[in-house]
């Protein structure tokens, strides 16, 4: 596979420290409410990178944390943790907060066919981890106290900053909120790894450390769970592209400070999904989830698709009117391979080799999830049988994840039980799955059986205020909305 790689700015070919194995770290969410559909996207291609990497042969061992203290309103160590904000809006505890909204990304994920990974630690649970890198930095000359907060001291690296790529605008996300000067900082960037002083005392979580009752920051977080859970050669690490600074910046820093040597090798940034208005951001209060798209009717799968018709390296603008496109592309998908009933005949292996070699250096490169989505219809148009085709699909679908044979044996049980239930009394009635219309369709033909032909008119009329068109066929009716 290749892969751009933001520390290098380059496209590369994906190696690993371990042959046939890759150590992934997912920078997780910070549950404090509801994830975004936007958070989703970044997990979605994480969720493929992931299963493409599982499809090359690879043994990944993938970890993400689950943030539950020390995320600052701002990135930049200021502001309170956001998790006490959430905690107080909503008059709970923060880990009352931070179980609710946890336990709600994972069903997120379900939805979405997000695979959990493999090891997802909470923050709060490894605190002895933290303390233990911080005693270390400290002790290799990495970390100073002051004002009683510990902190990492960038003047004693020889390069910071390293993803020196990105737009300024992403840049400055992670510190929106105005950066106020902390006066214990002996230099601009440098960056607290543990609290115990912060104007916000009432922080909820605290523990002991040898410096004194406080809390972790949030790079440490991530940098000590990767270094359990990974070890020491990390070789994939993942987060959106906001997350690019300063948080990664810093988990490179204090990671390979406290390790001393090279950490990770390779770093994916998911660029955002936009509205209008910009990024779609949780601070900003405003956002869509995905029980708001099932809510106006949307499969989240349709959204899933959505998000795999673009490239992660570029944003991504959220309209109705593009997840609707997206919806009706899905759905016409769906009922193409549904239509592939024929069960003659066996796997064309040759054939179907062909078209998975395709499909490997399609998406390998650079993770082209678009490619991969047209690796789809090409299967469809092959001139190959349709047991071969349906082989294809699912094994494409492996790292896709559109539940796509699911989805059409579902359509083809649903239109199958439409018939039986019409053809009761010798009528079928077949139109676009929607079981009130059927039952109106049905209605008039029993009216029109039984005479009433000014019931059957009423009906009709009905039908054709509600956008729907029925044609009569012998033995039935057909429906369509116009
Ligand atoms: P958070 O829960 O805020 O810690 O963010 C979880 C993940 O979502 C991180 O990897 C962020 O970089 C990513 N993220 C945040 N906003 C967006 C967005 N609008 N589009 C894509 N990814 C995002
Ligand atoms: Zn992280």
């Amino acid at each position: 596979m290749y892969l751009y790689n933001s520390a290098t700015h380059k496209k590369e070919e994906f190696k690993t420290h371990t042959p046939g194995r890759v150590e992934m770290y997912t920078c997780g969410p910070t549950v404090y409410h509801f994830a975004h559909i936007g958070n989703l996207r970044s997990y979605i291609m994480e969720d493929v990178l992931e299963k493409f990497l599982r499809y090359e042969g690879y043994d990944v061992n993938r970890v993400m944390n689950i943030t539950d203290v020390g995320h600052l309103a701002s990135d930049a160590d200021t502001g309170e943790d956001k998790m006490l904000k959430g905690a107080r809006r909503e008059h709970k505890s923060v880990m009352e907060i931070a179980k609710f909204y946890t336990d709600a990304f994972f069903d997120d994920c379900a939805k979405l066919n997000i695979k959990t990974p493999d090891v997802v630690q909470p923050a709060t649970g490894l605190i002895d981890q933290f303390i233990q890198v911080v005693s270390g930095l400290i002790d290799k000359g990495y970390a100073y106290v002051a004002g009683g907060n510990v902190y990492f001291d960038t003047s004693r690296l020889d390069h910071y900053y390293v993803f020196n790529d990105h737009d300024e605008e992403d840049l400055a996300v992670g510190v929106r909120e105005g950066v106020e000067e902390d006066a214990n900082k002996r230099n601009k960037n440098d960056f607290v790894l543990w609290f115990t002083k912060s104007k916000f005392e009432d922080q909820a979580l605290k523990w002991d450390s040898p410096w004194g009752v406080g809390y972790p920051g949030w790079h440490i977080e991530c940098s000590c769970i990767s270094m359990k859970y990974n070890g020491e050669y990390l070789d994939l690490h993942c987060g959106g592209v906001d997350n690019a600074f300063p948080h990664h910046t810093n988990e490179i820093a204090q990671s390979e400070a406290y390790l001393g040597h090279p950490w990770c090798a390779q770093w994916f940034h998911v660029h955002h999904l936009n509205t209008n208005s910009g990024k779609m951001s949780k601070s900003k209060g405003e956002f869509l989830t995905v029980s708001l798209l099932e809510e106006k009717g949307y499969d989240p799968l349709a959204y899933r698709f959505f998000c795999l018709q673009s490239h992660y390296r570029k944003g991504l603008v959220f309209s109705w009117e593009n997840l609707d496109n997206a919806a009706g592309a899905y759905s016409k998908l769906i009922k193409r391979i549904a239509a592939l009933t024929d069960t003659e005949g066996a796997v064309d292996e040759e054939a179907a080799a062909q078209m998975k070699e395709k499909f490997l250096t399609q998406v390998g490169n650079d993770l082209n999830t678009s490619m991969g989505i047209t690796c789809l219809y090409d299967v469809l148009k092959a001139p190959v049988n349709d047991v071969t085709k349906r082989a294809v699909l699912a094994s494409f679908d492996s790292v896709l994840s559109l539940s796509l044979l699911e989805k059409a044996a579902a359509l083809r049980e649903k239109e199958a039980a439409q018939a039986k239930t019409a053809g009761a009394d010798g009528f079928t009635v077949r139109g676009e799955g929607d079981p009130e219309i059927d039952a109106l369709v049905l209605q008039r033909a029993q009216a029109k059986k039984a005479k009433d032909f000014a019931q059957a008119d009423r009906i009709r009329d009905e039908l054709k205020a509600k956008g729907v068109e029925i044609t009569d066929v012998p033995g039935g009716a057909v429906w369509k909305r116009i």
